[in-house]
């Protein structure tokens, strides 16, 4: 990730927030690119190579979900976060599955959303000093965002890297819900830790041989999670 500054796409048709969102992340020291609809959005993520995208879920031409998906085709790690003025709770889980990492509800604190973007770029920045895992019968490859198992392989977005690491690291020890939300997506509250336990089960369906009866990504009641490997 050399010395340059990191570039965020935004992918959004409200001049307003585009125009709120470019002032804030530039004053950062970020490099910001815009796009007003779909098409043009998912152009860019390929071309301008971005090292963040903050997707609109209500575009003209397109919905985020479709935009994700297809984001998501060709580059299975960039963290997407999804800007959704809808608060179901329906819209984050299909929010998750179509691949986004992350999501904020409008109307947002443009200052929170900054300070989430910071978070995850410290995390980024860091080296890891762990190149590969194992978790049962599967590899866990950190700088490739793959998940090899049984002769296969399956990308695995930069938050679900993060999160098996987090829990690897731990060695069998539970880890708080709240230290996962405040560790993985830098911060409080959001997303809410029931969109955490539909992440999880995300991710156990990658990894797990029988996703319902997990044996390695292990829901404590009450706490959080704990990685048997
Ligand atoms: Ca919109």
């Amino acid at each position: 990730m050399g010395a340059g500054k990191r570039k965020i796409l935004i992918i959004e048709d409200e001049p307003h927030i585009v125009l709120g969102l470019e002032d804030a992340l530039r004053f950062e020291g970020f490099d910001v690119v815009s796009r007003s609809n779909g098409r043009t959005g998912v152009d860019a993520a390929k071309s301008e190579r971005p090292d963040c995208i903050l997707l609109d879920l209500m575009l003209p031409d397109m919905n985020g979900y479709q935009v994700c998906e297809t984001i998501r085709r060709s580059d299975p790690a960039v963290p997407i976060v999804m800007l959704t003025a809808r608060s179901q709770e329906a819209d984050k889980i299909r929010g998750l599955d179509s691949g986004a990492d992350d999501y904020v509800t409008k109307p947002f604190s443009v200052g929170e959303l900054v300070a989430r973007i910071r978070a995850l770029f410290r995390r980024l920045n860091r080296p890891s000093e762990v190149h590969s895992f194992q978790i049962g019968s599967a590899t866990v490859h950190v700088s490739a965002h793959l998940l090899e198992k049984d002769g296969s392989s399956e990308k695995l977005s930069f938050y679900e890297v993060e999160l098996l690491k987090l829990l690897y690291e731990r060695q069998g020890q539970p880890v708080k819900r709240e230290e996962i939300l405040e560790r993985i997506w830098g911060v409080e509250a959001n997303p809410t830790n029931r969109s955490i336990d539909n992440f999880v089960v995300k991710l156990r369906k990658k990894l797990e041989a029988t996703p319902n009866q997990p044996e390695h990504i292990l829901t404590v009641y009450g706490y959080g999670y704990k990685l048997v490997p």
